[in-house]
């Protein structure tokens, strides 16, 4: 598997590592000069630095040239110019190589994971992906949990099809459509009720494949469904996308926290910042008396977000509706988007464009993206 690990957002260790010369002298400080620069280059619209924003990846300094991978949504193309202009101005850059990794057409990706399964990361990511479409924008959704992939089931898509089509660039894979969101899951290429055993090289490729290979069309967001957890799928989308940043579903008690807590390192290694946690199944409201019951305890989404400095977006009740209109394919925040969870999915999905769409963003303000109160 390539190495693809952001060489910026560790202290020393990792940076050194990746080195093709670590006791190079020369070329260490040269690395460390096109970061500083790299640094000072500020992404427009979330008004934080390139680095900072996990988009530079892969960087090598090789004699008098430097390569580079730039992660980039569809209307951040313009930097990979600049990267080069400002490198070549270093007196010993003969020639900066800036290569693109986008996902075409795409202006966000944003990943939702969570530390384990069954904490309601896949609801999360339907009825998200729900919200943002009921707000207008464009959405895609790649179901990539590869040990669980029920975001067809969840959108009533069952065992359907998926067709290949020809395009200029290749043969690609034609998303399908719910409730207006363009999907795509490792699920539909499953025979129903069989499990995914994809291992190693071959779970590489497929996933590589799910993230080079589809043709979205214009998306304003597409959402990445992550395999719960921090295994080797995990790592590969996180490397091969290029992610904006991750929403981290947790429930309420220590144990999910904790799992939570482990992932949360895998992110910062490659440099995605992390959006916000959700907590899920947070309340149960008493059909009778309105009053909020803690049934997995409370206080656990906060404290996690007061550790790692990132704002709590949002607390779901448990709500039997969420999980019928799992069962039907029809999201709940689609069908009753005033409903309490789907008040909290809308609040998300419209800090969501409040950071990315206006540009009001500062991701190195964890808090930029406002945090979501309950509805309840
Ligand atoms: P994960 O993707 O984390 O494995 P899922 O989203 O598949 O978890 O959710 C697991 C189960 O819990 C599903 O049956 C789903 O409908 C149900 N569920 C998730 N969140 C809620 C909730 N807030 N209230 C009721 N049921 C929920």
């Amino acid at each position: 598997m390539p190495d693809h690990s952001s060489p910026f957002h560790l202290p020393a260790e990792p940076q050194q590592a990746e080195s093709p010369s670590p006791g190079d002298a020369v070329t260490e400080a040269r690395r460390r000069e096109v970061v500083s620069h790299l640094q000072q280059m500020v992404e427009p619209v979330l008004n934080s630095s390139i680095v900072d924003l996990g988009m530079v990846r892969n960087l090598r300094v090789v004699d008098n040239y430097v390569y580079l991978r730039l992660y980039v949504g569809r209307h951040q193309l313009d930097l990979q110019e600049q990267i080069r202009d400002r490198l070549n101005q270093l007196p010993w850059c003969k020639k900066a190589y800036v290569q693109i990794c986008t996902i075409p057409g795409v202006r966000t990706t944003l990943a939702i994971s969570s530390g384990k399964g069954g904490v309601g990361k896949s609801t999360t990511s339907v009825n998200l992906a729900a919200a943002l479409r009921l707000q207008g924008a464009k959405v895609g959704l790649l179901d990539a949990d590869v040990y669980g992939p029920n975001v067809p089931q969840m959108l009533g898509l069952g065992q359907a099809d998926v067709r290949v089509i020809d395009t200029p660039h290749g043969q690609r894979f034609l998303p399908l459509e719910a409730c207006g969101i363009k999907v795509m899951s490792v699920g539909l290429l499953a025979e129903p009720d069989h499990p995914l055993a994809w291992r190693g090289p071959v779970l590489h490729k497929i996933i590589t494949q799910f993230i080079h290979e589809v043709e979205w069309g214009d998306l304003d967001y597409l959402l990445i469904d992550l395999p719960p957890g921090t295994g080797d799928a995990q790592i590969t989308i996180i490397q091969e996308s290029p992610i904006c940043g991750v929403l981290l579903v947790t429930t309420p008690q220590q144990v999910a926290i904790a799992d939570v807590r482990r992932s949360i390192h895998m992110f910062r290694q490659v440099g995605v910042p992390v959006l916000g946690i959700v907590e899920n199944m947070s309340y149960l409201l008493c059909g009778h008396c309105g009053e909020p019951t803690p049934i997995f305890g409370s206080g656990g989404g906060q404290q996690l977000a007061e550790e790692l400095k990132a704002p709590l977006l949002g607390q779901i009740p448990i709500d039997p509706t969420i999980c019928s209109g799992g069962d039907t394919g029809l999201p709940l925040t689609f069908t009753a988007p005033s409903s309490a969870p789907g008040q909290v999915f809308c609040q998300i999905a419209t800090a969501l464009h409040y950071t990315f769409d206006t540009g009001n963003g500062n991701l190195t303000n964890p808090y930029s993206v406002g945090c979501v109160k309950p509805a309840a």
